[in-house]
């Protein structure tokens, strides 16, 4: 695999990403929080396990009020466990898209990682990774998926796009306005090997979606390359640095053309593992 090489200075800081988006990195995965003009704010995605007191200290010293509600990008650990315990102290509601339903009502779980797909941090979590499905219960609420233009009342001005691929129903958020992209799990702005490193060690470039939980890579690459074509002045992943500046666009749209060799892991482009999995 290889990548997008990104000029250090499109490297933004996380705590001030664009107008009323700021983030918070923890361990190796990002949380956003985005500020509406009625003082309200939204929480996108809820970290990987324990996480949710660290959430919650930094919500408070960042909007001083809880958020009208909670977000997902998708459902994978990493991304929905302080989700429970948030939206329980803080009596909002948790949305995600429906395909993703399943492995948030603890019906199923994810399609089995590709271990082999190269880059090494998920081996290393693998002792920690969370078994069984979660269950979010009552408070969990559909994202719309049909329409020309997909909106929420608790994030007005931006726009829900089905980025499936990484999982079922992986979602982006994209603000018009200034074009601001946040992508969850669509694609990556450092390698799987960087997740851990210290904030200046970790290099910004441009890699496909974490290959180990990718379960369709037909699909994640239309998804990049429906990103792609939106032309994003700043992007904010899950995993790693947000960008923004002259050169992100055009990055972006490298990957996407070139997602195959970029992105698709070696074992899959030979075929011994497949490109659509059983969800
Ligand atoms: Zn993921
Ligand atoms: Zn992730």
């Amino acid at each position: 695999m290889d990548k997008v090489e990104i000029a250090q200075d499109e490297v933004v800081a996380i705590d001030a990403i664009a107008l009323g988006v700021v983030g918070l990195k923890i361990a190796f995965v990002n949380v956003f929080g985005v500020s509406h003009e009625d003082g309200s704010w939204t929480l996108i995605d809820a970290g990987i396990p324990f996480s949710a007191s660290r959430i919650k200290s930094w919500a408070k010293e960042t909007f001083g009020r809880p958020p009208n509600a909670i977000v997902l990008t998708h459902g994978h650990f990493d991304h929905v466990s302080g989700a429970e315990e948030l939206a329980e102290v803080w009596d909002v509601p948790v949305y995600a898209h429906r395909l993703e339903f399943p492995y948030l009502r603890g019906e199923k779980e994810y399609p089995a990682p590709n271990w082999a797909a190269g880059g090494g941090v998920m081996p290393l979590m693998s002792p920690t990774l969370p078994r069984g499905p979660v269950d979010l219960g009552e408070r969990l609420r559909a994202l719309p998926e049909e329409g020309a233009e997909l909106t929420l009342a608790e994030l007005p001005g931006w726009t829900l796009l089905h980025t499936p691929g990484h999982t079922p129903g992986h979602v982006s958020f994209f603000r018009e306005s200034d074009g601001t992209l946040l992508v969850g799990d669509a694609f990556c702005t450092t390698k799987p090997e960087s997740f851990f490193a210290a904030n200046f060690m970790q290099p910004a470039e441009l890699h496909g979606p974490p290959s180990y939980f990718t379960s369709d890579w037909e699909q994640a690459k239309a998804s990049v390359r429906k990103l792609a074509a939106l032309r994003p002045a700043t992007v904010a992943p899950g995993h790693g640095k947000p960008l923004a500046g002259e050169g992100v666009a055009a990055a972006l749209e490298r990957l996407a053309a070139e997602f195959e060799a970029l992105a698709v892991p070696e074992n899959v482009k030979q075929g011994s593992e497949p490109r659509h999995k059983e969800s």
